[in-house]
């Protein structure tokens, strides 16, 4: 059975509409037995995003918070169908977790699943790009066998969001679609809470847990199933954070 060892998406007041501190999230992340927690929160281009100068200012924090090791990055918005984001290249490169969403203020309305196609393709392109977030989402539906290949041979995460069950239910069944179609290509998915509370990252991925027990799908594909997948998959994506995390981690 597949057991998180870090939640890689989760939000703090830094987002206006998040509400608890880095420091309130790691002791929950403790609390939770995880080893470590990638704090993400919006891009620019979201309305409750934290000033760009959010995503510069990282060495204030620490590496390790209450015995939990911290990964700092950000939730990307996608803002057209060729792949571009809301963060110059540069400022990508020096994250060490970067996840990449689709967010209705940041791109209104539906796409064509040619589209969608197109937008993540080029996504799948893009160095700095960690992880796929919640692109279950049915009115941004894609080619899930297409994709996922090209994330697979990209070294892109796919994420499988906890809070999808709560706020993005019409995309649940797609959710399992995407999940075969990642264990079909050998995709490596992420279990995230995407929590914006405490409160949500306490219960955040046991909805999930019941989903890849449904498929037996295998620990190996997820990139937070344990420590060394997640050192792995960290210098698989050449970050520079991978050798300092490995230490503390393994
Ligand atoms: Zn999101
Ligand atoms: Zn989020």
């Amino acid at each position: 059975m597949v057991q998180a060892i870090a939640d890689l998406h989760t939000h703090t007041l830094s987002s206006s509409h998040a509400y608890q501190t880095a420091d309130q999230m790691a002791a929950q992340a403790k609390a939770c037995g995880y080893r470590a927690l990638a704090i993400t929160d919006h891009g620019a281009a979201m309305p409750d995003a934290p000033h760009i100068w959010h995503f510069g200012n990282w060495r204030a924090l620490p590496r390790v918070m209450d015995g939990v090791v911290m990964l700092y990055g950000a939730e990307v918005n996608v803002m057209d169908t060729k792949g571009g984001v809301d963060f110059p290249q540069g400022q990508l490169a020096g994250m060490d977790w970067t996840v990449v969403s689709i967010h209705s203020p940041c791109m209104p309305g539906l796409l064509t699943e040619r589209e969608a196609n197109r937008l993540w393709l080029a996504i799948a392109e893009n160095p700095y790009i960690d992880c796929i977030g919640h692109s279950e989402q049915q009115n941004y539906r894609y080619d899930y066998d297409l994709v996922t290949k090209a994330f697979a041979k990209n070294h892109k995460v796919v994420e499988m969001n906890g809070n999808s069950f709560n706020v993005r239910k019409d995309g649940i069944p797609n959710m399992r679609a995407l999940l075969r179609a990642c264990l079909n290509n050998g995709c490596h998915i992420a279990l995230d809470s995407d929590a914006h509370s405490t409160r949500q990252m306490r219960e955040g991925l046991h909805k999930l847990y019941s989903l890849l027990e449904e498929i037996d799908f295998p620990q190996e594909l997820v990139v937070n199933a344990s420590c060394q997948n997640l050192v792995k998959e960290l210098k698989l994506h050449g970050r520079g954070c991978a050798d300092e995390i490995g230490g503390l981690l393994l």
